[in-house]
């Protein structure tokens, strides 16, 4: 059954409600729309389609979850990836080697070894990375092993800030790669790639929300230009492809997706044709704006309260599924809608509400002065366009919970369908995750050494695997 994606989000909300998902036994709960994850990825193979070869990956710490880039695989989208985590989990989902980028600031001489081993396209961020690249290539050589993988640099082509500072990754300071306008760092990018054949792909990421089209253009402009240049003074087409990042913004204020994978692809291809002539594959690794409008949370208010004349619902959605929005509440605002305890939209009367979640900390607000009908006990709040960098990215304040995540999807007769993409966290996981394992570690020596000084064995050295010693038994 075809519904719009407003549709489709109201109708499995009240199914959530039925089935007992969310629910006073259930307070927090995730899901994430899979027809619109699906119709996301086909706008935008659409936009970048040809004459380039384009690989798409995903920004795995978008949304960590398996299934997820399991469904994404299955759409033709790869990984991007940038922990040793985040490496397993795109493995875990299938994505093989060929498909998936390895980008991080600060990669480990193990990591890079290991990507190169499987294959694995990896973009060195600054020259030191690059002698590390070096010594394995060379160490692969001497053993008579080829690499599979494509490398390539990233450079930063500065070319300034967007709307949140933290979010810019080409400013003239920024942390990760190459700063291609300081002093002479062009001609050493450039001597780089004739020093090593096997230097084929620049790469920049210029932001992530925030970033205005215009500017994530000029950079992909810059880097475009320097690839040619590169080409030229090597005589070959040494560089074949860039991998022109992520950081299409998404809009948090209405259920419009502006701006669309299919209006930057456009900018880009006015302001860089010879980029998508075919003679370079495009590589790219898009993340909030492929999930961000896919996903919503959902939690129960479980009391209103007024303080001062303000207006507050508490309830269960806090800094530990919005951690942005809770600490920089400016830059990260979210939609807010209200349910009630049927899951149908509540009407009535607005007046002017604060919803804070459960964390114990003042700040813990996921909406600040809005206008919402009066909600009561027991009614729920709806965070909208949460399926990127929200409930997959959990903060363990208050050791609360990870959420269950569930994805719908609507059958021909409109039943909704749910399928479970991580289970809640349990009381059990918490403890497992909080040292329970490791009771003892630091007051094991309180039982018969008190007073004695050193304990026995104590060397100065860190006791490895303190869970050996057993617990005090008494004191
Ligand atoms: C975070 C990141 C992305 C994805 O950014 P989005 O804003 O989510 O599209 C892509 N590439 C790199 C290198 C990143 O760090």
């Amino acid at each position: 059954m075809v519904l719009d994606s407003v549709a489709r989000r109201q109708t499995a909300l009240r199914a959530a409600v039925r089935q007992g998902l969310v629910g006073p036994d259930s307070p927090v709960l995730a899901l994430l729309d899979v027809e619109g994850i699906r119709a996301t990825v086909r706008d935008l193979r659409a936009a970048f389609a040809g004459p380039a070869p384009v690989l798409h990956t995903f920004a795995v710490k978008a949304s960590s979850l398996v299934p997820v880039l399991e469904l994404l695989h299955s759409e033709g989208v790869g990984c991007e990836v940038a922990s040793p985590g985040e490496l397993a989990l795109a493995r875990a989902a299938g994505v093989p080697a060929s498909r998936t980028v390895f980008d991080s600031p600060a990669k480990t001489v193990a990591e890079l070894r290991d990507a190169l081993a499987e294959g694995v396209a990896v973009n060195a961020d600054n020259p030191q990375e690059l002698a590390r690249i070096d010594a394995l290539v060379a160490e692969r050589s001497a053993a008579g092993l080829a690499t599979a993988s494509t490398v390539g640099i990233r450079v930063n082509p500065q070319v300034g800030t967007g709307s949140i500072g933290a979010m810019s990754t080409a400013t003239a300071t920024s942390k990760f790669g190459v700063a291609l306008r300081d002093e002479g760092a062009e001609d050493r990018v450039v001597t780089a790639f004739l020093d090593r054949p096997w230097l084929t792909r620049l790469h920049t990421h210029t932001g992530s929300q925030g970033v205005p089209l215009q500017l994530m253009a000029e950079s992909v402009r810059i880097v475009y230009e320097l690839a040619e240049r590169i080409n030229a003074a090597a005589g070959r087409h040494q560089v074949d492809s860039v991998d022109i990042g992520g950081g299409l913004p998404v809009n948090f204020e209405s259920d419009e997706v502006t701006p669309s994978f299919a209006s930057y692809a456009q900018l880009l291809r006015t302001t860089v044709p010879g980029l998508f002539d075919g003679r370079y594959t495009l590589v790219t690794e898009f993340g909030r704006s492929l999930l961000a409008k896919q996903g919503l949370i959902a939690a129960v208010v479980e009391y209103t309260k007024s303080a001062g004349g303000r207006r507050i619902a508490v309830g269960h959605a806090g800094a530990q599924v919005a951690t942005r929005t809770a600490f920089v509440p400016d830059a990260w605002p979210l939609r807010v809608g209200a349910f009630d305890q049927r899951g149908e939209p509540k009407r009535g009367p607005e007046s002017v509400q604060d919803v804070a979640g459960p964390c114990c900390f003042a700040g813990d607000l996921v909406a600040r002065g809005r206008s919402l009908p009066e909600l009561a006990p027991g009614d729920l709040v709806a965070l909208y366009d949460t399926g990127a960098y929200y409930f997959s990215t959990h903060f363990q304040y208050n050791s609360l919970p990870r959420p269950a995540v569930h994805g719908f999807s609507l059958d021909e007769r409109g039943e909704v369908e749910f399928a479970l993409v991580r289970r809640a966290q349990g009381i059990a996981e918490i403890l497992a995750e909080s040292g329970a394992a490791q009771s003892g570690a630091l007051t094991w020596r309180n039982s018969g050494q008190a007073g004695s000084g050193r304990g026995a064995g104590d060397d100065g050295k860190a006791r490895e695997g303190a869970s050996v010693h057993p617990a005090p038994t008494g004191r």
